[in-house]
C-alpha cells in the first residue's frame, strides 16, 4: 500500500517513514501543501495540518476533490482545528499530536479496511441493481447516489452512512451502532460528528424526511412503500 505523507517537520516525518516502511508500506514524503497537491496520493494520505505554505484544511479539501483515497489528518492540539469541519472537508479520520506509532497504524488499518470494502467492484452479496429509497437511488456497486435521477456528490463517509442506514430501511439504528459501524469501534471523537454528517446528507438528498431522527435513540430511513402521504 502506497502512502503519501505530508509533513513539514523532519523530526516527525523521518521516524514515521522508517517505521511505516518497516510495516511494509511504500512511502512518498512531501513537506509542503503545494507538493502534496502535485504528488500522487497513492492509496492513502497522512496529512499534517500545520504546513508552511498552505492552510492544511484547504489542502485537505483540494485533495478530496481530486482523489477518493482515504485521508487521515494529523494535527497539533494548538492548531485549534474544528474537528467537525475537518471531517466535512473529507478527512476519514484524524489523530492529535503527539500520537503513538501503534495508534497511527491501527487507524490506518481500520481506514484501509473500510475503504477496501468500498472499492471492491462487487463484494459478495451486494445486489447489482441500485436501491430505491423514495426519490433517492443508491448504487452500492458504483457508490453513486441520485435524487430524482440527478446525481449528487457525497463524501465517502456520507455514502457509508447512507449505505449503512439503507441496509435495513425502516429499522431504527442506534447512534452507538452507527458510530461503530460507519466510523470505528475506537472512534473517540464527539458523537456530534454523526449529527453533522446526517445534517449534510439530508441537505444533499434534498429530502429531510428520508432520514428520520428517533429522539434519544438514533436514526432510521423512513421509506414508505405505499408512497408518500401528505
Ligand atoms: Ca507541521
Amino acid at each position: 500500500m502506497r502512502i503519501l505523507l505530508v509533513e513539514d517537520d523532519p523530526s516527525i516525518a523521518e521516524p514515521l517513514v522508517d517505521g511505516l516502511e518497516r510495516q511494509g508500506y511504500e512511502l512518498t514524503w512531501v513537506a509542503t501543501g503545494a507538493d502534496a497537491l502535485n504528488a500522487d496520493p497513492g492509496d492513502m494520505v497522512l496529512l499534517d495540518l500545520g504546513l508552511p505554505d498552505l492552510d492544511g484544511q484547504v489542502v485537505c479539501r483540494k485533495l478530496r476533490e481530486k482523489t477518493e483515497v482515504p485521508i487521515i489528518v494529523v494535527t497539533a492540539r494548538s492548531d485549534e482545528i474544528d474537528r467537525v469541519a475537518l471531517l466535512e472537508l473529507g478527512a476519514d479520520d484524524y489523530l492529535i499530536k503527539p500520537f503513538g506509532f501503534r495508534e497511527l497504524v491501527a487507524r490506518m488499518r481500520a481506514v484501509a479496511r473500510r475503504s477496501a470494502l468500498a472499492l471492491e467492484p462487487n463484494p459478495a452479496g451486494l445486489p447489482d441493481a441500485p436501491m430505491t429509497l423514495g426519490d433517492v437511488t443508491l448504487d452500492r456497486r458504483t457508490r453513486k447516489v441520485a435524487v430524482s435521477g440527478i446525481p449528487v456528490s457525497l463524501t465517502p463517509k456520507e455514502f457509508d452512512l447512507l449505505e449503512f442506514l439503507a441496509q435495513d430501511p425502516g429499522a431504527v439504528l442506534t447512534r452507538e451502532r452507527i458510530i461503530e459501524e460507519v466510523w470505528d469501534k475506537h472512534w473517540w471523537g464527539s458523537t456530534k460528528t454523526l449529527d453533522v454528517h446526517i445534517a449534510s446528507l439530508r441537505k444533499k438528498l434534498a429530502d429531510t424526511d428520508l432520514i428520520e431522527t428517533v429522539r434519544g435513540v438514533g436514526y432510521r430511513l423512513a421509506v414508505d412503500e405505499e408512497g408518500p402521504e401528505t
